[in-house]
C-alpha cells in the first residue's frame, strides 16, 4: 500500500564559509542527510532530536517550501515540485504547516475571522459569504467561541492563537498536518488542550500529521511511529510504546533517560552525554555521534552504521546492534 506521504532518501546542503574570513572557502553543511519515512493517512509520525538537527528543514522540504539537494518527497503517490508553480500550489492545499509561534504566524493586522477564511479566498474557493460561513463552522469546530471571531491576534491568548492557526489549516481540508513544535510555545495547561484538540481533529478528518518536536513526552503520547533525528539522520524509528520503554540506540537511551517518569526521579538513571552537539559544518567521520556516545566501539570513528531493521518493527543505526 503506498503511503500519503512518502520521503525517500532526502539531502539538504548548504554552503557556508569555513570562518568568518571573507576568503575562507565555502564547505557543504549537510542539515539533513538521507533521511526516508512514511506516513499513512490519518497516522502521526513524531519526529525528535535537539535543535539543529534538521527536523524543520525537514519539514520545509516536505512542503516544498526549500528545494532538496537530492531525494524525493512524494505525497499522495505525486512527487512534489521543488518549483513553486501550478502543480505546487495544487499540492500544497492538501499539506498544510502549523508553525511553533502561533503570534508569529498570524497577521496582527486581520481578525480571527479574517484569517481563517483567507486560504479560502487565496484558493478563490466559493463566494464570499459562503467562505466566511465555513471559516465560521472551522473556528467552531476547534473550540473557539464565536465572540472571539471578530478579535485580532494580540486580543487572544496563546491557546486561542493556536487554535486560530489550527482552524487556518484546516479550513482548506488537508490530508496532512506538519507541526513543528505545535505546543512549545504554549503553557503546560494549554498544551495538553491543543494536543488534545489535534487528536479529536485526526479522529474527525483523518488527517495525517508530521508532529515536530523536541519534548519526548509530548511525541510519545500523539504519535504512530515515532523517529529520532540526529545531526541530519535518523538514527532510530520504531513504534513509541517499544521506542521509549526499550530505546536501542545510545542516543535515544540518553535522550528517553532526561525525561522524568512517576517511578524514576529526574537525575536518576540519567546518562548525561559528554558535550554538546557538534557543528553541522564540522560533522565527525564514521557514526557522527561517536564523539558524545558512552559506548562507541573503534569502528564507530571509521564507519557510518546504517540504518538496519532490528526487529519488531523497529530500526536502529549503531554498530552495537548490527549481528555480526
Ligand atoms: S555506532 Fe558506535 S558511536 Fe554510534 S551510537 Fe553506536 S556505539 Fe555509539
Amino acid at each position: 500500500m503506498s503511503a500519503l506521504l512518502e520521503v525517500t532518501d532526502l539531502t539538504r546542503r548548504y554552503a557556508m564559509r569555513a570562518s568568518a574570513w571573507p576568503w575562507s572557502p565555502p564547505i557543504a553543511v549537510r542539515a539533513v542527510d538521507g533521511v526516508s519515512f512514511r506516513v499513512e493517512a490519518g497516522r502521526t509520525l513524531g519526529l525528535v532530536g535537539e535543535s539543529g538537527c534538521g527536523k524543520s528543514t525537514t519539514a520545509r522540504l516536505v512542503l516544498g517550501l526549500m528545494p532538496p539537494s537530492s531525494g524525493t518527497v512524494r505525497f499522495d503517490g505525486e512527487l512534489v515540485p521543488s518549483r513553486r508553480d501550478a502543480a505546487w500550489r495544487s499540492l500544497r492545499r492538501r499539506m498544510q504547516m502549523v508553525y511553533q509561534d502561533p503570534l508569529a504566524a498570524l497577521d496582527r493586522r486581520l481578525t480571527a475571522l479574517d484569517q481563517v477564511s483567507e486560504p479560502l479566498e487565496v484558493f478563490n474557493d466559493g463566494d464570499p459569504a459562503g467562505r466566511r460561513e465555513r471559516a465560521r463552522d472551522m473556528m467552531a469546530s476547534v473550540g473557539l467561541p464565536q465572540h472571539l471571531f471578530e478579535r485580532f491576534p494580540h486580543e487572544l491568548s496563546g491557546g486561542q492563537r493556536q487554535r486560530v492557526v489550527l482552524a487556518r489549516a484546516l479550513t482548506l481540508g488537508p490530508s496532512l498536518l506538519v507541526c513543528d513544535e505545535p505546543v512549545s510555545a504554549l503553557d503546560v495547561s494549554v498544551q495538553a488542550q491543543v494536543i488534545n484538540l489535534l487528536r479529536e481533529i485526526q479522529a474527525r478528518e483523518r488527517v495525517a500529521y508530521l508532529f515536530i518536536s523536541h519534548d519526548l513526552k509530548v511525541v510519545r503520547h500523539v504519535s504512530d511511529e515515532v523517529a529520532v533525528m540526529y545531526l541530519g539522520r535518523i538514527v532510530e524509528q520504531g513504534p513509541p510504546d517499544e521506542l521509549f520503554r526499550d530505546p536501542a540506540h545510545p542516543y535515544t537511551q540518553a535522550l528517553v533517560s532526561a525525561v522524568p517518569t512517576p517511578w524514576r526521579s529526574k537525575e536518576a538513571g540519567r546518562i548525561v552525554l559528554k558535550g554538546d552537539p557538534p557543528n553541522p559544518a564540522a560533522v565527525p567521520g564514521g557514526c557522527a555521534f561517536h564523539p558524545r556516545c558512552p559506548r562507541a566501539l573503534p569502528i564507530c570513528a571509521r564507519q557510518a552504521p546504517v540504518l538496519t531493521g532490528i526487529g519488531g518493527g523497529r530500526q536502529a543505526a549503531c554498530h552495537l546492534l548490527i549481528s555480526p
